[in-house]
């Protein structure tokens, strides 16, 4: 994808009325602190655009951004974060939710794991939760730079297996550091999602 313009155009809280957007959207989910900002911002092409925090896990938005007015790069909120209350988790998980239902647009929903640990709790909850949505996530397994090249394919057998993915999931590699993966990506939604 060449990347003319972005534009973050909606964030939505928790009592927000979600956008009825007429073009494409693709969401991002993972918990704080996975590396979904930096995803997001290395698929725009931008160094900070989208937030990236040392401390994770404050603002629970969902953000739109729109790609060369053609399509909407969609941050959800990121969980897990262990300093957020019980009523925020809550209030968290609706808002998600009504977008997962009430989007006409949503393609695809990404789910971010870190490449290095073994699914937590929370990964394996959002991953059952979004297939019983009614989709079924891509994995992104991040920060991809962080583990030797010869440890690669035990880490994602870690992943497929403690996320129990569905057989035929696609898992891709990626890392911001050296945006390993950001191309193949970008070639999934364009060839599965859009048009
Ligand atoms: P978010 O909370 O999921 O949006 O995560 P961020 O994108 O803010 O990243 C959290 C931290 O991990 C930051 O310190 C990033 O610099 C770091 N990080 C994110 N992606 C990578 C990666 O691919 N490689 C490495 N080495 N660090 C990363």
């Amino acid at each position: 994808m060449v990347i003319k313009n972005i534009n973050l155009e909606t964030v939505c809280g928790i009592t927000s009325v979600l956008p009825e957007n007429d073009k494409p959207e693709i969401a991002f989910a993972g918990k704080s602190n996975v590396g979904k900002s930096s995803l997001i911002n290395a698929l725009m092409n931008r160094k900070s655009y989208a937030r990236i925090s040392a401390t994770p896990g404050k603002t629970q938005t969902i953000n739109f951004y729109t790609i060369n007015e053609e399509m909407y790069l969609v941050d959800l909120p990121g969980y897990g974060y262990a300093k957020v209350s019980e009523q925020e988790k809550i209030q968290w998980g609706k808002l998600i939710e009504r977008y997962l239902h009430t989007s006409k647009q949503l393609k695809a929903v990404f789910l971010l794991i870190d490449i290095r640990h073994d699914p937590s709790a929370n990964d394996k909850m959002m991953y059952q939760w979004i297939l019983d949505q009614g989709y079924q996530p891509i994995i992104i397994a991040t920060k991809l730079d962080k583990i030797k090249r010869s440890q690669v394919q035990k880490h994602i057998k870690m992943l497929k297996t403690g996320l129990q993915l569905v057989p035929g999931t696609k898992v891709i590699p990626f890392s911001s550091q050296t945006k390993q993966g950001r191309d193949e990506i970008w070639e999934l939604i364009e060839t599965e999602y859009l048009g």
